[in-house]
């Protein structure tokens, strides 16, 4: 039986397939969104368009962005010589915060997973091999400690090794990958003056 018009079903229907929305909670957001002022709904569905119509990748580092280049690979303030290799552009957030980084970073956009069937191949590690025929000082690997982390972070520094640049590992103690932005910026920064290397 459909208790609601076709329109509102519809709504519930996708807000429902966002991750951490059962049907009960889409239907709660559902009817708050149709009580909401028409101007903040279209300002809503105008920045989730935006978001998605204009996001890219850097063309160095490839974390998400607007730009071709974005503003930290732009930076001469940065050090170049020195990049910090992390899961998701959302580990880079988390190191930014602290303020206290100065090179630069690589975004693999995931780990190696042989479970999922997720290899090398499959995350950006080509791209960061690629960029390592530029003057690099150090690559510090900060991938999470997960065990998912602990091998990525294995077979990159199997990569770069015969190059002769420097690989560290960011100390454990960062308790879980894929979610550096939950840890708290003394830890990251411990973390991070911790490293040694592989
Ligand atoms: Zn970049």
């Amino acid at each position: 039986m459909e208790y609601y018009s076709k329109t509102i079903n519809h709504l519930i229907e996708e807000l429902s397939r966002l991750p951490g929305l059962g049907a009960k909670t889409a239907s709660r957001l559902a009817f708050h969104i149709i009580n909401m002022p028409k101007e903040h709904v279209h300002s809503l569905a105008d920045a989730m368009t935006e978001a998605r119509d204009n996001v890219r990748y850097c063309s160095e580092c490839l974390t998400i962005t607007d730009e071709d280049i974005c503003p930290i690979c732009k930076s001469n303030k940065r050090d170049h010589r020195k990049i910090m290799v992390v899961e998701e552009s959302k580990d880079l957030a988390a190191y930014e915060k602290t303020g206290q980084y100065d090179g630069v970073y690589h975004v693999l956009h995931g780990v190696v997973n042989p479970q999922l069937g997720i290899t090398p191949a499959d995350i950006r590690v080509k791209e960061l091999i690629k960029r390592l025929e530029k003057d690099v000082d150090e690559v510090i690997i900060a991938t999470g400690s997960t065990t998912e982390g602990e091998a990525t972070a294995m077979i990159i520094s199997k990569y770069i090794k015969p190059s002769g640049i420097k690989v560290t590992r960011i100390a454990s103690g960062v308790p879980v990958g894929g979610d550096l932005e939950y840890v708290d910026e003394v830890t990251l920064l411990r973390a991070l003056e911790g490293r040694v290397e592989m």
